[in-house]
């Protein structure tokens, strides 16, 4: 349980599933409390943010809406900083509580063009709810209003993060081993 292997690589655990679940009980808390009253919609990012976007809407106790969007910008272990947007969202955003759902923000990029592109739809507000952060590669100036945990720089999978596609499927998150890269 410690340790998984995904493809050719060694990841150790970082986070176990009982302390993800922890944090997200709070953060569920935590948004149900802020939105009362404001039917927000979620923006899900996939396809990494689909288990923890799965786990946090669950426990939204208020009416809120869900939609989907599709974008990727990582090309194996790296950030190409080029983002493609694979489909875009079809509900209104105008007028809306927009919550946007991530996996991890990394250097910030992706979320910055989400955002440029929303806003362009002159929503009633936005913010971020991200599983991750990486504090140290942002480029971007990202406010997160709601961070599951930050994390060092190195590479992460599971949870529904993928490294090349094979390792969504864990429940707890592992990290790159020292000398794996
Ligand atoms: P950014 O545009 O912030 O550099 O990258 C954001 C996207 O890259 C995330 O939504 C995620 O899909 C992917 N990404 C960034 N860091 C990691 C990581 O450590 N592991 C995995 N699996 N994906 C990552
Ligand atoms: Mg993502």
């Amino acid at each position: 349980m410690s340790d998984i292997k995904v493809k050719d690589k060694d990841f150790e655990i970082l986070f176990s599933k009982e302390k993800i679940d922890e944090r997200i009980a709070q953060l569920a808390i935590q948004i149900s409390k802020d939105y009362k009253g404001k039917d927000p919609l979620f923006v899900v990012v996939l396809n990494g943010a689909f288990i923890f976007a799965a786990d946090l809407i669950k426990q939204i106790n208020i009416p809120c809406e869900i939609a989907f969007i599709r974008l990727s910008s990582y090309h194996s272990m790296k950030s190409t900083g080029k983002v493609t947007q694979i489909f875009s969202i079809q509900e209104k955003l105008s007028g809306r509580d927009v919550i946007i759902i991530e996996d991890i923000i990394d250097t910030g990029n992706t979320m910055h063009e989400v955002q440029l592109e929303m806003v362009e739809q002159k929503p009633a507000s936005i913010n971020v709810c991200t599983f991750l952060v990486k504090p140290k590669s942002m480029e971007r100036e990202i406010t997160s209003k709601y961070i599951g945990f930050e994390i060092p720089s190195q590479f992460v999978v599971g949870y529904g993060l993928d490294y090349e596609g094979y390792g969504r499927n864990s429940e707890a998150l592992y990290i790159l081993k020292e000398g794996n890269n």
